[in-house]
């Protein structure tokens, strides 16, 4: 058998497969590169690039597993996956805690300017401990918008840091706020109580703007907003004219727009923003799932799913 690794995997997935078959590496091939590639193989190993289609399924006379180390599936062409025998296995919440541990470190960050301050040592040569003083989030409310996996374990270790924990879910079942020691709330009463609003549901034609300046109106002034979920939620404009006009506290994106379009793929391509002006504006390139923990867990589990 031949497998077919295509992105930035843990390196695991490599050494296994090699006692069984010829392991090839092709980083991030276009649609049409992998359509030429595809029909050698028996195992694919990818994240998220580039989307799977029908020519490349069509193309993929061998292929029996696709192993997608990432969350979502709907980069993957489901239906003729399935109606030609292909089976699709993910790693459904194998990131939760890489991107949980994130959003807390940019609350932090937030609340004590930490990359402000650093800045102002390292570039400008200061030492001044007057100009970053900042807050705690003990005994501050945090508002979740979209209370799934990832949202929970914010919650759990929100609730390590004394916050009060209210979410926004209209999804789910009571007994999950219980468990989870939440409150569950109307999204515009968990707007209006939180001191940070982190939110964490996918992409849907609902969830798109859903984040804009009427949001923002309804917030504390001195209140956070984070983005660990897809651009696009949040409208970007608005959050810049809020930010600029001292609206809103701070805002922190793990996630933009055009995030794709503008950067990602493209070696050497640059990447900019009106964002990029606000001094409470943080940034990091999609880092949510980037921690060794997680790809080496996610391997783990995709070697077992693809062995089986
Ligand atoms: P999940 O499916 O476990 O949870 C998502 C939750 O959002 C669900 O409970 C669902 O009921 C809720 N939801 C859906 N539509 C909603 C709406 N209109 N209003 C309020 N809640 C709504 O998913 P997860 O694993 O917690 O991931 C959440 C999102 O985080 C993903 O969809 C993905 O976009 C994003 N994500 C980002 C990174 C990153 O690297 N930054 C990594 C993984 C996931």
């Amino acid at each position: 058998m031949k497998c077919l690794i295509i992105d930035a995997v843990h390196s695991s997935i490599a050494e296994e497969f090699s006692k069984y078959m010829q392991v090839d590496t092709h980083m991030l091939p276009t649609q049409e590169e992998l359509a030429k590639l595809i029909p050698d193989y028996d195992v694919l190993i990818m994240r998220v690039d580039p989307a799977i289609n029908k020519e490349i399924l069509d193309a993929a006379k061998n292929l029996k597993v696709i192993g997608v180390c990432s969350v979502g599936l709907n980069h993957i062409d489901m239906d003729t996956a399935k109606a030609k025998g292909i089976q699709v296995f993910n790693a459904p919440g194998m990131n939760a805690n890489a991107v949980a541990e994130l959003t807390i470190s940019k609350m932090l960050d937030l609340s004590r300017h930490t990359i402000p301050a650093n800045y102002d040592v390292k570039v400008n040569k200061n030492w001044d401990k007057y100009k970053f003083v900042g807050r705690e989030l003990r005994g501050k409310t945090l508002g979740i918008l979209g209370f799934g996996r990832i949202g929970q374990r914010v919650g759990e270790l929100g609730r390590a840091f004394k916050m009060n924990i209210v979410a926004y879910d209209p999804y789910l079942p009571a007994h999950v706020f219980e468990e989870q020691q939440a409150t569950s709330m109307s999204i515009d009463d968990v707007l209006k109580t939180s001191d940070y609003v982190t939110i964490h549901m996918p992409l849907t034609p609902e969830t798109k703007n859903l984040f804009n300046a009427k949001s923002i109106a309804e917030m504390k002034p001195d209140a956070v907003v984070l983005n660990m979920a897809r651009g696009g939620i949040v409208n970007e404009k608005d959050m810049y004219e809020a930010l600029k006009a001292g609206k809103i506290g701070g805002y922190a994106s793990d996630v933009m727009e055009n995030e794709l379009a503008a950067g990602g793929l493209t070696e050497g391509a640059t990447f900019d923003s009106p964002l990029f002006e606000c001094d409470n504006f943080i940034v990091t390139p999609h880092l949510g799932a980037q921690s060794t923990d997680a790809s080496r867990d996610i391997a783990e589990l995709i070697i077992s799913k693809v062995k089986e």
